[in-house]
């Protein structure tokens, strides 16, 4: 058992609580501050993740804005309920049993993007989608945002994961990001040298902080040229991307020492197979969900995959999939 589990279920002991108790204590406070028709139970985490897989959540909270925001922060704080903040899904893997907490989704006004005083930066809100703001930024002629248009994540999940393509990571374009505390106490705006930025990961990720949104520092350069560079890369992205199956992008991180799709092809892999999980025959970086799959599957795909890599080059893949109630440790047999 885990330093952290143990704690909660010390915790648990002290107070007669169980996680459910403390999820369902933290929904009626949520009650006060959202409305209900942005409080859905049991809601299935399929509907929300890129993979089109995951059981329910127990409770999907939308917020449209900061104090909404503070408002469920501040009940799951209280209560000392389970919750993480989902972004577009698009690096999510929920297990099949579902997550047993609050899924906090943004929108409304964290949907923006706007010109700042300072012509060559915009401030967008987390839960744009960094298509919407590479289109915005096409348009008004600014440059340098080419790599990530074609990345299916939300600036908050971009920022969280400083997610990366073509040589660009978005952490090089980060003037400053503005953040929630994470249990919703207070608001602060941190310059990007602050963000602890390395490959696909931000200071985010260990502060428990929230992305409300960031300022993102561009190049003027014409339209059409930014144009033509972003259509290059959606090419270049349709040609080597298995586009048409539901997936989550990389499955596992660049090691040191090589590139995961690379290591995984010579180990003989593409087109391995557990249910309806499957290394994809396109690009043996990417676990597709060829028709049905299970989270179930997709981790018996990861194992393998994850330990034949091993054995053939001696290389540990990590994954790059945020593995949400489920995990690459087998269960112990029942
Ligand atoms: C087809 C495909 C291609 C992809 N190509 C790339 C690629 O080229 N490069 C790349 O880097 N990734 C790629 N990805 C992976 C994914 O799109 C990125 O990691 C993206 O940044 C995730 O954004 P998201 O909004 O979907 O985040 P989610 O998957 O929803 O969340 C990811 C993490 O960020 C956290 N998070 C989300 N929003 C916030 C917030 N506002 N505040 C704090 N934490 C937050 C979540 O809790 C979670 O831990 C690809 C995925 C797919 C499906």
């Amino acid at each position: 058992m885990t330093d952290k589990k143990t704690k909660e279920t010390r915790e648990n002991i002290s107070d007669n609580k169980t996680g459910r108790d403390r999820v369902k204590a933290a929904a009626a406070r949520i009650a006060d501050s959202i409305p209900e028709d942005r409080c859905l139970k049991d809601e299935p985490m399929s509907k929300h993740t890129s993979f089109r897989i995951g059981g329910p959540a127990a409770l999907f909270v939308q917020v449209f804005t900061e104090d909404e925001l503070a408002a469920v922060l501040q009940a799951c704080a209280t209560e000392n309920a389970e919750h993480i903040i989902v972004g577009n899904g698009t690096n999510f893997l929920v297990a099949d049993e579902g997550y047993p907490g609050i899924m906090i989704h943004l929108a409304g006004d964290f949907e923006t993007v706007e010109e700042t005083d300072d012509a060559c930066c915009v401030r967008a809100g987390a839960a744009k989608l960094l298509s919407g703001i590479s289109a915005f930024l096409t348009e008004r002629g600014l440059a340098g945002f080419e790599f990530a248009s074609g990345i299916p994540g939300s600036l908050g999940g971009a920022v969280f994961m400083n997610a990366g393509a073509y040589g660009g990571e978005i952490g090089d374009l980060v003037e400053s990001v503005r953040l929630m505390k994470g249990d919703g106490s207070s608001i602060t705006e941190l310059p990007g040298s602050e963000m602890g930025f390395a490959y696909r990961h931000s200071s985010v990720e260990d502060s428990g902080m929230i992305v409300l949104s960031a300022v993102l520092r561009l190049i003027p350069d014409a339209p059409d040229a930014i144009a033509a560079r972003v259509a290059e890369l959606q090419a270049k992205r349709n040609a080597k991307q298995p586009v048409n199956y539901p997936s989550a992008g990389s499955t596992f991180k660049r090691p040191a020492n090589g590139f995961a799709a690379a290591l995984i092809d010579e180990a003989g892999l593409k087109g391995y197979r557990v249910g309806g999980a499957m290394v994809s025959e396109k690009h043996a970086g990417f676990v597709i969900n060829a028709g049905g799959a299970t989270a179930e599957d997709v981790l018996a795909v990861m194992r393998h995959v994850r330990d034949k890599v091993m054995q053939k080059s001696g290389i540990e893949l990590e994954p790059e999939v945020r593995l949400i109630n489920c995990s690459l440790q087998l269960k112990p047999e029942a």
